[in-house]
């Protein structure tokens, strides 16, 4: 039987930038992925911070910039912000994935690909996993666990982990389209008819666009709403015809997750539903948390010491950092799940002033969105009768 110092599960995003850390520190590490390739089937919009890109040092796998974001209304109100500078970046998923788990192989990771973890147990003071490739079990033993294998993470399971708190269906496909559109835009679709309890999207590319939606209620017709969203006037105005290369489907787990850490255990990414509750985007807190994890594995492999208790300064840590964060986008995510679609229309009439927008563009960041809201809320108290006492802890 083999045994490495780390077995990470899942060679997603966050599993490949903790692999690669830990490998560089010199630890033994191995990143197990079910998948014969890197970041295929993508289940993903692609849409990142440029704080994202600077964690991996460098625009490889990005194809444009967004700088702007059109936010159409139920009835068809639009209100347009503009950044003076790309706020965001689309970015070719499975490459960036590629370049991840590339980097940790070349730091020392032996990567076991097309190997799906099916059982992982304590035996003997260690943790012992069974894995299948190509039919045949093979077992492994580690001294410290990691699990990045995504919403129903078998780490989680095995372990006795809780379960997320919500899970959103994402469907959505890259398409070629007929006309030209505004590569430094986005376009998002709000109103319960459209994408009940999240948000729709029209992500433009240099080769199409990726159209999709996230649903948080009424789940099972999540694909009939994509096909609404499809004849959509304004998709259709703006895209012409529609050919569907690939579609995007999906689940996204939202927390917090009261605990990621156990003995010899840890959960990273979506596994341990680090996910922006506004968004629904994970790869930059699986990014985020994977350095916290990364730095804790570390002290605790060299102090011999990987106790739940040694461990739990990774989820203090990752608290410290995002806590208050996404503390409060869950508080503003309970409110938009009790908005009607009238309320949404009186708040972009609210919201539809052209200092209120200038303002919006300036400062927004979709990884901090919570901040914004605050500044927004003193520049138009107005919005503070959708509900007021929770908008008020806010300011
Ligand atoms: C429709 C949709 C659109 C999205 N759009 C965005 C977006 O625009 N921006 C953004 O930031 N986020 C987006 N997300 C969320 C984002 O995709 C995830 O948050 C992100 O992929 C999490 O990365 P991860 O590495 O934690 O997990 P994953 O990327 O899910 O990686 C987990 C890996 O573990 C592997 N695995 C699972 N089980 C096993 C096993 N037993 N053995 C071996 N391997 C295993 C899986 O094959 C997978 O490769 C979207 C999600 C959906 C569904």
């Amino acid at each position: 039987m083999k045994h490495y110092d780390v077995i990470v599960v899942g060679a997603g995003p966050s599993g490949g930038h903790v692999a690669r850390l830990l490998a560089k520190q010199g630890f033994d590490v191995a990143l197990f992925e079910e998948h014969h390739e890197i970041g295929r089937p993508v289940q993903c919009a692609g849409l990142v911070s440029t704080r994202v890109i600077d964690i991996l040092g460098g625009k490889k796998g990005v194809i444009n910039e967004i700088s702007g974001a059109r936010i159409h209304s139920p009835t068809g109100e639009i209100l347009t912000i503009q950044g003076k500078k790309p706020k965001a970046c689309v970015i070719d998923r499975a490459l960036f994935d590629g370049i991840i788990v590339n980097d940790a192989v070349s730091s020392g990771s032996v990567l076991h690909l097309g190997s799906k973890v099916t059982s992982i147990k304590r035996k003997g003071g260690e943790i012992r996993l069974e894995a299948k490739k190509d039919g045949a079990k093979e077992d492994y033993g580690c001294r410290l666990v990691i699990g990045s294998d995504g919403v129903g993470s078998i780490v989680a399971r095995s372990f006795g982990f809780p379960k997320p708190k919500e899970v959103l269906s994402g469907f959505g496909a890259e398409c070629i389209i007929e006309k030209d559109i505004d590569l430094d835009y986005l376009d998002i679709f709000i109103g319960n008819k459209i994408a009940p309890g999240f948000f729709a999207w029209l992500i433009p590319t240099d080769s199409g666009a990726r159209i999709g939606l996230c649903t948080s209620r009424d789940r099972k017709n999540t694909r009939r709403n994509f096909e609404s969203l499809l004849r959509h006037s304004e998709v259709k105005n703006r895209l012409g015809k529609i050919k569907i290369e690939r579609y995007i489907a999906g689940t996204i787990p939202l927390g917090p997750m009261k605990k990621i850490v156990s003995d010899a255990v840890m959960l990273v990414g979506d596994a341990a539903c680090q996910v922006k509750p506004l968004s629904g985007g994970g790869i930059y807190l699986g990014l985020l948390s994977g350095g916290h994890c990364a730095n804790v594995a570390k002290e605790g492999l060299e102090s011999e010491d990987l106790s739940e208790k040694k461990l739990k300064r990774y989820p203090a840590l990752f608290q410290d950092d995002v806590g208050k964060e996404l503390k409060r986008a869950n508080q503003l995510r309970k409110i938009f799940l009790e908005l009607k679609d009238e309320h949404i229309e009186e708040g972009f009439r609210i919201l539809g002033d052209e200092k209120i927008l200038s303002f919006i563009g300036e400062k927004s960041d979709i990884d901090y969105p919570s901040g914004l809201t605050k500044a927004v809320l003193q520049k138009a108290p107005r919005l503070m009768k959708f509900a007021g006492p929770v908008l008020k802890s806010l300011i």
